[in-house]
């Protein structure tokens, strides 16, 4: 089976060289494999992303290089198809509205963090009437969908069977129990980035999901969606992070050199595709 890999940016500043590793490893999956790699601009956060970026991630891109194929997937032009996954969820239980504030959420107790950094949610809305939901709603207030985690594993039938396969470690038992009550439609995007992303791999057929140690933990909740919509299943491989001279990870926050400084400061795409794969790297 031909290899489909994808490289899937969110367009909320301009690409680093951490981009440009990460692209690139997917790029050579699937070009040294004669098989296809598609490019996707997650972009479902209104607050965060920009045009200007989405921009300039396609012409970093083919600056670089990169050629990829068929139209790039924008998910924001894609709201109707996540929602349909949530109403589909929704209609079989699996899903609650959430009223809680982020300040209520790590008030409520001395929960364990999720994989995604944020305190595991206690449940308090878990058990709201259907009544004290709609009175909630009713008053306008916002709210967050979130997955009933129980529900969702007893769906499966035999939980303990759900395994990913990893390139280089074989089959590896998921635990997506972690992430507790996970948020799949924000109260400020009518989506999440886990429903996103799996929604997406599994509708442009992706075979091979490429993706940073950072996102490991991820993929144990992704196989949980998947089985949950009968998604098929890729295969998954992990690359390290790119680390500064100080063996810090290379992110955004940290001024990491954009691909356009590195650009006007002379580098050809040759140095910078150098620089990004042959890189100082840790797990
Ligand atoms: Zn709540």
């Amino acid at each position: 089976m031909s290899i489909v890999t994808r490289f899937a940016p969110s367009p909320t500043g301009y690409l680093h060289l951490g981009h440009a590793f990460s692209a690139l490893f997917a790029w050579h999956r699937a070009r040294d494999a004669s098989g296809r790699f598609l490019l996707r601009l997650e972009d479902i956060d209104p607050t965060r992303c920009r045009p200007e970026f989405a921009a300039a991630i396609l012409e970093d891109l083919a600056w670089l290089g990169l050629d990829w194929d068929g139209e790039v997937r924008v998910q924001s032009q894609h709201f109707a198809e996540y929602r349909a996954t949530l109403d589909g969820l929704a209609a079989r239980g699996l899903l609650y509205p959430c009223f809680c504030s982020r300040a209520d959420i790590r008030q409520s107790a001395a929960a364990p963090h999720t994989p995604d950094g944020t305190p595991r949610y206690p449940g308090t809305c878990r058990g709201l009437s259907q009544d004290q939901r709609d009175t909630h709603i009713s008053a306008g207030e916002p709210y967050a969908l979130r997955l009933h985690m129980d529900r969702a594993l007893a769906a499966l039938g035999d939980a303990a069977t759900l395994t990913f396969e990893a390139a280089g470690e074989g089959a590896i038992r998921c635990h997506p129990q972690q992430f507790g009550d996970v948020v799949l439609a924000r109260k400020d995007a009518p989506a999440s980035y886990h429903l996103c992303v799996t929604h997406d791999d599994a509708l442009q057929g992706v075979t091979l999901v490429t993706r940073g140690e950072d996102l490991r933990q991820a993929t144990h909740l992704h196989r949980l969606l998947q089985v949950l919509m009968g998604w098929p299943a890729p295969r998954y491989a992990f690359h390290p992070l790119l680390t500064d001279a100080s063996g810090r990870r290379l992110a955004k926050r940290d001024h990491a050199a954009t691909l356009r400084e590195l650009r006007a400061q002379g580098r050809s795409p040759a140095d910078v595709r150098a620089l990004a794969s042959s890189p100082r790297t840790s797990d």
